[in-house]
């Protein structure tokens, strides 16, 4: 009498946790610092200071009671006004408080945007690669799960090949830039041509096909620029987590913002509050809404993943490794060599070198190298990748 799709969820591991367990019970023997750990992206440098601070200040200065008290389900009107007011400082995007529900972390919220989308019959297309969980949050909505093939080896977006798989049922798109795992975030171009074809197929179908904009890593870019999808395409559904952005992966605060002049936007917003409500949320961690009020304007210190980041790219590329470009997010997509990632992962395992297949991002004959690492990590595991190539 058990839910059969609840219990395989819960009773098989994601091969990134597989491989980090293996990777802790090698440590466990031979050393943590011969152990070359790139499975999981958990931030590797911590939350800014101010963040602390904040949190002294609002104990603090805070009555007790409602500091930790709830808060309203869509959460304090001061943290969605002071999350508002960074976002129109920074692209004059015209968003309200009431476009803006708080939310526990963008996993959560993305599963209420979905089930908030999922009408019978309804589609939900991702880009591979994707990030897995896509898959188990769309269909545990009942909602169909469909995937547009990578556009090798840019991994920006084929056109053609969403032009291929949306249909009439198609109800969203959902984009993660910067991505993970393939760490390229897309062109203001790729996305204004996405734009232009979802118009058209939107119209073609009658209804509305949304993207939904899955946005941890968006402070998370070196040098070129994230565009801001809602100013590109008007019916975009954001789904945003401080998770990486102020590494607070633990903590479970982000939100959701259904801009105003989206199709059917007050609909849409109350869909996701009740979808919320229907998950069992009450509201978002009421000292962490307080920490974002204060905090919204901070941007995360890149410096140590970026050298991380060229160190390894570089250092991959003299190999003679071929690695997608890394503008951001903080993991490299590398071809395995022999075409087989999961042999190669394999092989890398015997030497205690932990990187993922790309099979379950939906891109088979690459692996995924999450550099939230030390950066000695990264200077000694180089021979160890020369000598696997
Ligand atoms: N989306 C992507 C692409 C991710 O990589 C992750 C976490 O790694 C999440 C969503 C979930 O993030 P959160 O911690 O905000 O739930």
């Amino acid at each position: 009498m058990i839910n059969q799709t609840a219990y395989e969820l819960g009773s098989n591991r994601s091969c990134i946790r597989e491989l980090f367990e293996y990777g802790r019970g090698r440590a466990a023997i031979v050393g943590n610092e011969n152990v070359y750990d790139y499975s999981l992206g958990n931030p590797s440098i911590p939350a800014p200071e101010a963040v602390n601070q904040a949190i002294r200040d609002i104990l603090a200065d805070t009555p007790s009671l409602a500091v930790h008290g709830y808060t309203s389900a869509i959460g304090d009107l001061a943290t969605r006004q002071a999350i508002a007011d960074d976002l129109n400082e920074r692209y004059a995007a015209g968003v309200r408080p009431q476009d803006l529900f708080i939310g526990c972390g963008a996993a959560p919220e993305l599963v209420a945007v979905f089930k908030a989308l999922a009408v019978p019959g309804a589609e939900i297309l991702a880009v591979a690669p994707y990030f897995p969980e896509y898959k188990p949050f769309v269909e545990g909505t009942g909602a169909t799960f469909k995937v547009v093939p990578p556009d090798v080896p840019g991994f920006q977006i084929r056109l053609s090949a969403v032009e291929e798989i949306i249909g009439e049922h198609t109800v969203a798109i959902i984009l993660n830039s910067p991505n993970n795992p393939a760490g390229t975030v897309y062109t203001r171009q790729t996305l204004e041509e996405l734009a232009a074809l979802l118009e058209r197929k939107a119209a073609q179908f009658g209804h509305p096909i949304y993207i939904v904009a899955d946005e941890p890593y968006r402070e998370l870019a070196y040098g070129v620029e994230v565009p801001f999808i809602p100013t590109i395409y008007r019916d975009t559904i954001v789904c945003y987590s401080y998770s990486k952005s102020l590494s607070l992966p633990g903590e479970r605060i982000g939100y959701v913002y259904v801009p105003e002049k989206a199709t059917d936007s007050a609909a849409l917003y109350a869909a996701v509050a009740g979808a919320s409500r229907g998950a069992g949320h009450v509201c978002a961690p009421s000292l962490w809404q307080k920490v974002i009020a204060r905090c919204a304007k901070l941007r995360p210190d890149l410096e140590a993943y970026d050298r991380n980041r060229k160190t390894l790219y570089d250092g991959l590329v003299d190999l003679g490794y071929e690695v997608a470009k890394p503008d951001g997010a903080f993991y490299l997509f590398v071809k395995a060599p022999g075409g087989d990632a999961v042999a190669f992962s394999e092989k890398a395992k015997q030497k205690d070198l932990l990187v993922v297949p790309g099979d379950g991002f939906g891109c088979p004959g690459y692996f995924r190298v999450c550099y939230c690492v030390s950066y000695e990590q990264i200077v000694k595991s180089l021979p160890v990748f020369g000598e696997l190539i």
